[in-house]
């Protein structure tokens, strides 16, 4: 058998080594656009803006260097995918046969369509080359303004106040990270930013950017370098000009199958249903992309397990990890454990008695327990959970 995937980011990595281990007969090829062997993405926002060398980010590349059982093609991008011959057109050398084929070529950053948006210091942050270039223009003094108030501008900004600069969030909505956190929560994550100096502005809206100022309905902001934020779109390009069934993603079953069975996507492209929220997501995740890669991998060699986890999505910054477990679409309140100026505080959302999400901060152990208390489902002792002084190690052993 012959698989071919698409895309040699964090999934397409998963997929290939995974199914090296699983099926040492299967014949694999990597397709990858980047001239860099896979790597992590979520170095790129941290540790790569404060100095550290990309290869610190690679996955497995004793491995991938040494060529063991995938055939690595780099710089080369797929065209076209030819489902009647079931070949791919590549942008070099000739077009490849498969008997599978993985599509995990991730999702692209959006970019916001106003006049000046082109400008040489209007950037996005969404790979390797991208970070380096913001990393060689941040000083002390340079005026930033951040476009999106969401993990990558948050990050960015993070990054850019610590390295001196003069750094302004501006968001259309009315608070930050409103389709992933509770407001509660991203108001402690802005009120940090606000005391290392970050300046906000939301329900703004940017009308045109200029060499020297973005312009927008709160008046002109000074910029040298603006960061456009404001998410990412899945790369479903060649998927849908192959008539595979999309919608904000690739549509998939819960073994990553596409709507022709010997197609998969994986990743940020994939949208899966996930058996343990009952409903189908799209994730942009280090978790996913690498769960997801092993589990249809897995598929691909023939398991028979679906791919179902809980969702899992992490950022940093300042001293700040945050941790967060779960997807609820809905919860009816939040329940505090510590608070911020703690060493370590969380917050958990709950939907009746249960608890449905929770957000950690620098609280990675009690968010393991979290997770398992989401996956039980079981009503939930608030007081004890809420209490920061009882071991949550300890829950349920000693809930009343
Ligand atoms: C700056 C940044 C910070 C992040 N931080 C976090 C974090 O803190 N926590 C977290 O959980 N997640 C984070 N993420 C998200 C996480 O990195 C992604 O969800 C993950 O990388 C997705 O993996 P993927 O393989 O689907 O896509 P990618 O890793 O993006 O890989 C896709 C690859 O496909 C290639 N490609 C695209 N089109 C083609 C084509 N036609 N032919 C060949 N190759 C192609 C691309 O060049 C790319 O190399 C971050 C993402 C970014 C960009």
């Amino acid at each position: 058998m012959r698989v071919v995937i698409l895309g040699a980011g964090q999934a397409g990595a998963w997929v290939a080594l995974t199914l090296r281990e699983a099926a040492p007969e299967v014949q694999i090829t990597l397709i990858g656009a980047e001239a860099l062997p896979p790597y992590e993405r979520p170095p790129l926002s941290k540790a790569v803006l404060a100095g550290a060398d990309v290869s610190t980010a690679l996955i497995r590349p004793a491995e991938f260097q040494a060529g063991a059982g995938v055939d690595l093609r780099l710089g080369t991008r797929a065209l076209h995918i030819d489902r009647g011959a079931r070949c791919v057109h590549l942008s070099q050398g000739g077009p490849i046969a498969y008997d599978k084929l993985v599509l995990a070529t991730g999702s692209a950053p959006r970019r916001l369509q106003v006049p000046g948006a082109e400008l040489p210091h209007v950037r996005v942050l969404g790979d390797a080359e991208d970070a380096l270039d913001l990393r060689a223009r941040l000083r002390p003094g340079l005026r930033v303004v951040c476009l999106g108030a969401g993990f990558v501008g948050l990050e960015f900004a993070a990054m850019a106040v610590r390295a001196g600069a003069e750094v302004t969030v501006l968001d259309t909505a009315a608070r930050a990270l409103g389709r992933v956190l509770p407001a509660e929560v991203a108001e402690v994550l802005v009120a940090r930013h606000r005391a290392e100096g970050v300046r906000f502005a939301f329900n703004v809206g940017v009308t045109m950017i200029t060499p020297e100022a973005v312009r927008s309905t709160a008046g002109d902001i000074p910029a040298d370098l603006v960061l456009m934020g404001i998410g990412s779109r899945p790369r479903t390009e060649l998927a849908e000009a192959a008539g595979l069934v999309c919608d904000d993603g690739v549509m998939t079953d819960e073994f990553g199958r596409a709507s022709d069975p010997d197609i998969f996507a994986v990743g940020d492209i994939s949208r899966h249903p996930n058996p343990l929220l009952g409903r189908t997501i799209r994730l942009e995740s280090w978790a996913n992309a690498q769960n997801q890669g092993i589990a249809v991998a897995r598929a691909l060699a023939g398991g028979q397990e679906p791919y179902a986890e809980l969702p899992a999505f992490w950022t940093e910054q300042y001293d700040w990890m945050v941790q967060m477990a779960g997807l609820p679409a809905a919860h009816d309140r939040l329940i505090w454990r510590g608070m911020p100026g703690d060493r370590s505080f969380l917050a958990m959302q709950m939907l009746g008695d249960r608890v449905v999400g929770a957000i950690g901060f620098n609280a990675a152990r009690d968010i393991r327990v979290l997770r398992g208390l989401i996956l039980g489902g079981r009503p939930a002792d608030v007081a004890f959970l809420a209490d920061p002084t009882r071991n949550l190690l300890r829950y349920p052993k000693d809930a009343a």
